[in-house]
């Protein structure tokens, strides 16, 4: 019996059309591009008939039948056109769908994949959506090449709530140290965990990042406190940013990397940038020689009045 393809321009006709029933039957195959459309667009797969579907319900669907087709399809741009059109892409706007925060988290891991923010199969992402579960990275990938549907979503206690396409995808080993931040910040919807470089390099060699050369350090800042050791991939992480989440947006953990938070993915996306920015350049100035301080009276006047709980 020869098997239906469910293709990505499928998908497409179905979403423009806002809904169609898809085959039924035992015999209905999803190309990887379906997979990836549909998670985009937000078109439910989850026909009760239907073969390798992902489980990320959105929009019901009506009727006609899909001829078998298996052509080969032109591969989706690797940015999503949409953020093109939506230069505000990180910047959450009120109503903003799981289809876009998934897409977000996406866009996020590129950015910071491709400009050594986060390399190899290091550090996490998450935000949190406004049904309060939390979207988050999978284990062990590249965060800059990874796709919608690789991401999963948990609750506050860290239940699965919804896997990932691919089963054998679980959440992120830091999620404890994620969870421990939601729940005492509410104000906070988007966490990046990386191995910055020269920020990392600065802890292991001086113990602390300074804050008095670069003025964009005290006004952003304030000040960045790093942690005890804790064991990477650990429960450890959540118990060493407990007593700091509370005052700060920017925490360094100690010989392993930063965590940092924000309202969005732009905001906590910008502290992870300026922080090895601002690490970079300390690193450099130490190199040269001697480093001059800003007067402390200038530096006073930079400092933003500390978080309170
Ligand atoms: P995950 O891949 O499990 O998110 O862990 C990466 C990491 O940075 C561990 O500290
Ligand atoms: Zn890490």
């Amino acid at each position: 019996m020869p098997k239906t393809i469910i293709t990505g321009e499928d998908i497409e006709e179905i979403a423009r059309q806002g809904g169609m029933a898809l085959p039924t039957g035992k015999d209905i195959v999803f190309t990887d591009l379906a997979y990836e459309k549909a998670v985009r667009l937000g078109v439910n797969l989850n026909s009760p008939d239907a073969q390798n579907a992902p489980s990320s319900p959105v929009r019901p669907y009506l009727t006609p039948k899909f001829p078998a087709r298996a052509k080969e399809e032109a591969p989706i741009p690797t940015v999503p056109t949409r953020s093109g059109e939506r230069p505000g892409h990180l910047r959450f706007l009120p109503g903003y769908s799981e289809v876009e925060l998934r897409e977000a988290i996406i866009e996020t891991g590129k950015i910071a994949y491709q400009s050594g923010l986060m390399i190899s199969n290091d550090g996490n992402i998450s935000v949190r959506m406004p049904d309060q579960h939390i979207l988050i990275t999978p284990s062990g990938v590249c965060k800059g090449r990874i796709a919608p549907e690789d991401l999963l979503v948990i609750d506050i206690h860290g239940n699965l709530i919804q896997a990932a396409a691919d089963p054998s995808l679980k959440a992120s080993s830091e999620q404890p140290m994620h969870l421990e931040v939601y729940r005492q910040r509410p104000d906070v919807r988007a966490i990046i965990h990386t191995h910055l470089i020269f920020a990392n390099a600065l802890v292991i060699s001086k113990n602390k990042i300074r804050m008095d050369v670069i003025p964009e350090a005290a006004a952003a800042f304030g000040s960045v406190p790093v942690t005890e050791y804790a064991l990477p991939s650990s429960i450890q992480n959540a118990e060493v940013i407990r007593g700091l989440i509370g005052y700060h947006d920017v925490i360094l953990i100690r010989n392993h990397g930063c965590l940092a938070v924000g309202k969005d993915l732009d905001s906590a996306l910008i502290h992870v940038e300026r922080l090895e920015h601002i690490a970079k350049t300390l690193t450099f100035a130490e190199l040269l020689g001697t480093v001059n301080a800003l007067p402390p009276e200038l530096i006073q006047g930079l400092i933003p009045t500390p978080r309170s709980r």
